[in-house]
């Protein structure tokens, strides 16, 4: 028989008793963590959303609580009455280790079936297995802190932009689509059969048009939907803070987020302090070969092409040749260099070129090819020491207007910054990277497309170039980039007509495909658009990141599989054909499960 709540009222969470609570009479409810039967003594630990107390049922002094405790099981949900006393001996392993329940009275409010993997951090059980029983995944201390520290994130994160002056708006998540560059999720209209919304990939065009409406400062903690190829740092759908201010420079923008950013870290006792650095994109890609590079290590790349001119042609090398010292790894093993050189593959490098400088010379497989003198020079030029490991490499594949291998040896910096233990886990590297390019060429589609997307700013001394040298073309665009991962972009907008127009052109739109997509949008930007700019940071990985998680599925309560799945509400899933009829959809033969 179970125990109703009646009118039991809880006096504090079991995870916040201290040594400070000795001898209080207390309430306390959660659900049964382990039973330890020792005859007259049985002992639970008993969780809630703030940790694990130990309670003692004593069969001498509290029978009828001992006789209830022998019917607990895992994950029953219980009420105990019972008084606070300091342990003899502390458990350090836990916050409450200094004290213990003894119970007076225990209610059994439910039961629970058996679960199917043990709620406790060492989880031993598969992601698929966590996933599906996300219920009781999210029992566990880790979820709990990380959910948590999330809301306090966004908390702050709202504080912080309402002392700014940014207005919290709503956008519609039935909408038509926005071009940041993946494939929409569509939803079927009941009432205009054969038309759809498209959730929303950002909320791009209504921040331009809640500017255009004056009202200067927006923000958004908003949900942002792509259908696109997942990562393990990708979700189909997503949170970002979204925000947008009128008459900006860019600094005013940088400053609104790295006030927000400076706020979000002090949850976790991180001191971020802006300014936070600058850094051309041309420049990262040549110092780093990457426009989101981890800065908390050196190792730089360095062009060495030269070096490399009377080897290239036996050595099949096209393009750039770029190189980094790693210190320390010219003791690499056979197998470590085979690790590396498979690595390097698999960023796109054609080969990798390794030398190792030891006290009494250079020892490389390039020997016979540059020549001691050769290689000589070679360590020289990059400043290499004895024990360093010189790794250069050239790409594989050259793409018109840009150099592949700094791309590829980016990619080898990375990997080696990691083998070899650089990077310093203490640091939090911000970075504002500026200078990009407005266009892209997409090889599939045969044109330029955007780097970022067709509102972003067009520098005012490239304009003339727009339909001339579009690759000449730099865009106002920005990326915030934390210890090398990307935070989020956004620009100082298109505010002209007339530019967004040619814009579009630019794109390989007509007139008649830009009016029927944004009709709507370049109508409102004839009537009195003020110039505004502003930014989306990808907030998972905000909170991924300050969470310490590699996985941003870590700090989402009900994320989605690689496959796009939730395995808990089994969606995706089929639906009656009277609702495909209410919609005046027919699902085709062919795509039907069999
Ligand atoms: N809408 C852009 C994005 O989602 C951000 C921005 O430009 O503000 O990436």
């Amino acid at each position: 028989m179970l125990d109703t709540l009646g009118n039991l009222k809880r006096t504090q969470y079991c995870g916040s008793l201290r040594v400070a609570d000795a001898d209080k009479d207390v309430v306390l409810m959660g659900w049964v963590h382990r039973r330890r039967d020792l005859g007259q003594l049985i002992f639970i630990d008993l969780r809630d959303r703030a940790g694990i107390v130990q309670v003692v049922f004593n069969k001498e002094q509290y029978p009828e609580a001992h006789g209830k405790a022998e019917e607990l099981r895992a994950e029953f949900v219980v009420a105990v009455e019972g008084r606070v006393l300091k342990r003899q001996k502390a458990n350090p392993e836990i916050g409450t280790g200094e004290v213990e329940v003894l119970a007076t009275k225990l209610h059994i409010l439910n039961n629970s079936k058996t679960p199917p993997f043990q709620v406790e951090d060492d989880v031993t059980a598969s992601e698929e297995t966590r996933l599906r029983y996300r219920y009781l995944d999210l029992r566990r201390p880790k979820p709990h802190r990380n959910i948590e520290l999330r809301h306090r994130i966004i908390f702050e994160i709202r504080k912080a932009l309402d002392e700014l002056g940014f207005f919290e708006i709503e956008t519609p998540m039935l909408t038509r689509s926005t071009p940041e560059g993946a494939r929409d999720y569509l939803v079927p209209s009941r009432v205009h059969h054969g038309q759809f919304y498209a959730l929303p990939q950002s909320p791009q065009i209504f921040k331009q048009i809640l500017m255009i409406s004056g009202m200067d400062r927006y923000f958004q903690i908003v949900r942002c939907f792509r259908d696109e190829d997942l990562r393990a740092d990708r979700q189909p759908e997503f949170t970002q803070l979204d925000l947008e201010m009128s008459f900006p420079r860019q600094q005013d923008i940088f400053e609104a987020i790295e006030r927000v950013m400076e706020r979000a870290c002090a949850v976790v006792g991180v001191q971020a302090k802006g300014p936070f650095r600058h850094m051309d994109y041309k420049d990262a890609l040549r110092r780093y070969g990457s426009d989101k590079p981890d800065l908390r290590f050196g190792m730089e790349l360095q062009n060495v092409t030269e070096h490399f001119e009377p080897v290239r042609a036996t050595l099949h090398i096209e393009g750039n040749v770029q190189a980094v010292v790693a210190p320390g790894a010219a003791a690499w093993s056979r197998k470590q260099l085979d690790e590396l050189a498979e690595a390097a593959k698999s960023a796109g490098a054609r080969g990798v070129y390794t030398v190792k400088v030891t006290a009494d010379g250079f020892s490389s497989p390039l020997e016979k090819n540059l020549g001691a003198d050769g290689l000589k020079k070679l360590a020289e030029a990059v400043g290499a020491k004895a024990g360093d490991l010189i790794v250069a490499a050239a790409a594989k594949e050259q793409i018109q207007h840009s150099d592949t291998s700094l791309g590829v040896a980016g990619q080898i910096r990375l990997y080696l910054g990691e083998k070899l233990n650089l990077i310093d886990r203490s640091k939090w590297e911000f970075l504002w990277i500026t200078g990009f390019a407005l266009f892209e060429w997409s090889e599939n589609e045969k044109r330029w497309v955007s780097a970022q997307h067709p509102f972003t700013g067009i520098n005012e001394e490239d304009l003339d170039k727009l339909e001339t040298a579009p690759w000449e073309c730099r865009s106002k665009g920005y990326d915030l980039v934390l210890n090398g991962v990307e935070l989020g972009s956004g620009s100082i907008r298109i505010h002209r007509q007339d530019v967004q127009a040619r814009m579009f052109k630019a794109l390989g739109l007509s007139d008649e495909q830009a009016r029927q997509r944004f009709g709507f949008f370049l109508d409102a930007l004839t009537y009195g658009t003020p110039p505004h700019g502003g930014i989306a940071l990808g907030l998972d990985r905000v909170v991924g990141l300050l969470a310490g998680e590699k996985s941003i599925r870590e700090v989402i309560a009900f994320p989605k599989t690689t496959a796009a799945q939730d395995l808990m509400a089994e969606s995706p899933s089929e639906v009656d054909v009277e609702q495909l009829d209410q919609l005046g959809i027919a699902v085709k033969e062919t795509a039907k499960k069999s």
